[in-house]
Formats: structure tokens, sequence, C-alpha cells
């Protein structure tokens, strides 16, 4: 049986259990042991920090694993990067503080940046030359300036808010990063079957994430207008209403478009809009 390795609790945790919940798996409860069987899929998940998910699967302790970008590259472990989840977003950066005159990446040679991502730091300061002293330790970067423990540091940055209240700012975007399925290299066919199913179901969900379905009714004339604005999967679908003068227009737009879009619809005479929710699409 598959085992999937996720993060216990964490920034990953919820997410990666609502992506398998969407793909109709379901964890057993009791969700603080250490391995569940799955629901829906025959599947066992066991649940790990996330630092030791790379590990775990390159050993194959765990088949697959849903982790960060940014830990797999760190740990250098050997393991095959199968899907990009789409969500974990965030990047390495190194950030200095606010006050500091900053003048390009030599600023920080003979400096000292506090990590907790030693190995992808010194392959940036390796690549360009510079010749900063890595200071590693495990939590609160971000305080390592002002306790006079570093002169900058490298750190996971999303919205950038940590880096404010603690009066640091990004001077370098390092390293991109979202949460990826990775597999143990040179698994069995009977796993790799088992493996392809999951994908076909995480997939189908991916691609339906900002999507949505919408329906209107639209009057005939302006149908060829509507086809042009709208390139749907292969083209709308349309179904003919009682009345002759109007059809059903149903398409799928990305959410980002959406408002675009109907605004461009009801110009040329689109009524009754439904927007609808898509679970999945699949191919
Ligand atoms: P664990 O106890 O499992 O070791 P952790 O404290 O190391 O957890 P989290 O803070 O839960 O890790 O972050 C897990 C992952 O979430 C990160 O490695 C990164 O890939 C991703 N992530 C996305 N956004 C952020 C963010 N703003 N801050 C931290 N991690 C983020
Ligand atoms: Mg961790």
């Amino acid at each position: 049986m598959l085992k999937i390795a996720i993060q216990a609790k964490g920034r990953l945790n919820e997410q990666s259990m609502s992506l398998l919940a969407d793909a109709g798996i379901s964890a057993s409860s009791g969700n603080r042991k250490l391995i569940s069987k799955a629901k829906g899929f025959p599947m066992e998940i066991l649940y790990l920090r996330d630092d030791d998910i790379p590990q775990a699967v390159a050993m194959g302790v765990a088949d697959i694993g849903i982790v960060g970008l940014n830990e797999i590259v760190e740990k250098d472990e050997h393991v095959e990067r199968i899907l990009d989840l789409g969500f974990g977003a965030c990047r390495l950066s190194i950030a200095i503080p606010r006050e500091a005159d900053y003048t390009g990446t030599a600023w920080l040679n003979g400096k000292r940046v506090a990590t907790s991502y030693p190995r992808i730091l010194g392959k940036f300061f390796a690549d360009n030359g510079i010749d900063a002293e890595i200071h590693e330790i495990a939590g609160s970067v971000e305080i390592a300036p002002a306790v006079g423990m570093s002169d900058a540091i490298f750190d996971i940055v999303s919205s950038g808010g940590t880096l404010v209240q603690n009066g640091l700012r990004e001077v370098e975007q390092v390293f991109f990063s979202e949460a990826v399925l990775i597999a143990t290299p040179g698994l069995q066919e009977d796993k790799l079957e088992e493996i392809d199913k999951l994908k076909f179901r995480l997939n189908s969900i991916l691609d339906s994430r900002g999507m949505k379905y919408v329906l209107m009714n639209l009057p005939r004339t302006s149908l060829d207008q509507a086809v042009k604005m709208l390139p749907g999967m292969k083209s709308p679908t349309l179904l003919p209403l009682t009345d002759p003068e109007w059809c059903s227009l149903h398409v799928v737009i990305p959410e980002s478009e959406l408002w675009g879009k109907i605004e461009m619809l009801k110009s040329i005479g689109a009524e009754d809009i439904l927007v609808l929710n898509l679970e999945n699409i699949i191919r």
C-alpha cells in the first residue's frame, strides 16, 4: 500500500489535507498519530516534521510526500519531483537592517548571515563570489540582527510583514518555493500505478482551482462576439432555448478574469448569468 508523508502540523498541513480531501481521500480522525490509514484511496498517511520528509521519501520510508521545494533543495536528498501543487508559495531572501546602506551583493562580503538554509545560501554565495560567514540557527532567524548575532539574515518571506516588524528589508530574492509532490526514485511498478491514479485525481483538482463555470442567456445575434471573447477549453457549449432568438452559453473562466468577462458579456446583451464553483476538470 502506498505511504504518503505530509507535515504533521505547520503551514503545509492544512492545505495538504484539504488537497487530499478534494481528491476524495480523508484521514481517519485522531490526527496526531504518526500514521493513519486513509479512506477513499488505498494509502497510509505518515505525519512528519517537514524537515524529515525529504529523507523519509529518499529512503523509501514513505513512497511519496508533500513538502516545500525549499526543504528538498536544502536537504539535498535524492527524490523525484512529480507534481507542483500550487500552494505554500514563498521565497528565500536575504534581508538586512532597514537603515543599512545596501550597495549590491558586495555589501555582504565579510558579513555574518543567519539562516536555517545554509546549503541554499552557500550556493548563492559561491555563485556570486560572495565571501560571507554563514551562521546556522534553527529558528527565530529574523531577530538575529537585532540581538547582535548577525548582520543580515537569509530566511523565508511570503508577505514581508515579519521583516518589517523586525526592522529588516529584503535586498536579494534568492529562491522561489511552493509545495511539491515527491516520490522515492525507482519504485516498483505496482506503486507507480497507484501514484498515477493519485496524480490523475490531483491534476483534475489543480486544473479546476481558480476556475469558474459560467452559464448565461444570450441573444443569438451576439453569439459570434461572445465566442471571440471567451476562449473555452475547446469552444463554449451552446444550448438552444425555446425562444429561438436566445441561446444558453456555458463556459469555464479563470477567476482572475471573471468580472472583466462578465462586464463584456453584459455589454453584448447576456442576461441571467450564473457563476458556479468548479470541483474537477477530468481530461
Ligand atoms: P516543522 O515543525 O514541520 O519542521 P516548520 O516550522 O519548519 O515546521 P512551517 O513554518 O510550518 O515549517 O513551514 C513549512 C513550509 O511552508 C516552509 O518550509 C515553506 O515551504 C512553506 N511556507 C510558505 N509560506 C511560508 C511562510 N510565510 N513562512 C514559512 N513557511 C512558509
Ligand atoms: Mg521544519
